[in-house]
């Protein structure tokens, strides 16, 4: 088969589901309708993914805090993602490992990779995670704004467990052996150390900004990037202008702040433990010069100029995630 590599762009987490579970979208252009947050969201678009070579985009099933959600929800999104993906008549397919996803691409189409953001759908019973894992879910993060049962989070001061609870230890372990990977962010600082510790293979973060740059609790450490990519990890940079720069909003942030997150990130663990997590269609915006997946090009375009090889231009827009996401559907190495 060609190696489709060089072409293969990725989203380590984008949010579509949002519109196309909650507002009963379509992916394709043709099947969207008005939203109520549009200036701010709503970019999520095949036909956008495919001009911007990106074929590969980690579809992020957002499960919220709550008495009422728990892994039915979850399912019931992976479903609807079922639906919209037959709804494009193939041109967006559901993929596990990076095999699979080289092999979507190679033939012009979009592959989707299924994450969970929240954690809260693995509250109740650990041992959904393996539910999951058999929908091909191959990452999740263990909570999110508030702690949950399982982590404590880096945006509030509630933090019972100290990192992570017992329970939330035996999820990190879990994960790694149904081929999952524990994706950190938005967890505090104690509960990703431990979360590298327990792991029993690569752990990610999916979408953050970096905090030498941008002094946020949420944002990544460099002693925590580093731990990560010791797993054989990756750090996902997002888009969220509010995470990459301390201007009001982050109204100043441009695609070279975004830039200048990649850099710092790849100089701290080197380049092929970086990617992009846009966390596109969460309520967020995109930096200026970057509208959505039609603009990867010119985020390679930013690297070269910086001094990135082409090949490390190449694992930072896409190859490392499809390395890191395997050929078989198990944990890969370092
Ligand atoms: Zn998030």
């Amino acid at each position: 088969m060609t190696d489709v590599g060089a072409l293969c762009h990725a989203d380590m987490h984008a949010h579509f589901l949002l519109y196309g579970h909650y507002l009963r979208q379509g992916y394709s252009g043709a099947g969207r309708r008005w939203a109520p947050w549009g200036p701010l969201g709503n970019r999520l678009f095949l036909e956008h993914a495919l001009a911007g070579q990106v074929h590969c985009v980690t579809f992020t099933v957002y499960v919220p805090a709550g008495r009422w959600f728990g892994v039915g929800a979850a399912l019931r999104q992976i479903d609807t993602l079922d639906r919209v993906a037959a709804e494009t008549g193939g041109r967006l397919t559901l993929a596990r490992t990076g095999a699979q996803v080289r092999a979507i691409a190679a033939s012009g189409r979009v592959a989707g990779v299924l994450a969970i953001e929240g954690g809260h759908a693995l509250e109740r019973d650990p041992s959904d995670l393996e539910r999951l894992a058999a929908r091909g879910v191959r990452m999740a993060t263990l909570a999110h704004f508030v702690s949950s049962s399982l982590a404590d989070v880096a945006a509030c001061a509630y933090r019972p467990h100290g990192g992570l609870s017992h329970a939330g230890r035996d999820v990190v372990r879990r994960m790694g052996r149904l081929g999952m990977f524990p994706d950190v962010a938005h967890l505090s600082d104690a509960a990703i150390e431990q979360a590298t510790v327990e792991a029993e293979g690569p752990v990610v973060s999916s979408h953050t900004g970096m905090r030498d740059l941008r002094d946020l609790p949420r944002n990544l450490g460099d002693a925590q990037a580093r731990r990560i990519a010791a797993t054989g990890g990756m750090i996902g940079i997002l888009w969220f202008p509010p995470y990459l720069s301390d201007g009001f909003l982050g109204r100043d942030a441009t695609i070279q702040t975004f830039l200048d997150h990649c850099c710092h990130a790849a100089s701290v663990v080197g380049p092929g433990h970086v990617g992009i997590g846009t966390d596109m269609d969460a309520l967020t915006w995109p930096p200026a010069g970057l509208r959505d997946h039609r603009d990867y090009p010119r985020v390679a375009d930013g690297l070269r100029q910086r001094g990135f090889s082409a090949a490390e231009v190449d694992g930072i827009l896409g190859r490392n995630y499809l390395r890191l996401l395997g050929d078989g559907g198990v944990a890969s190495g370092p």
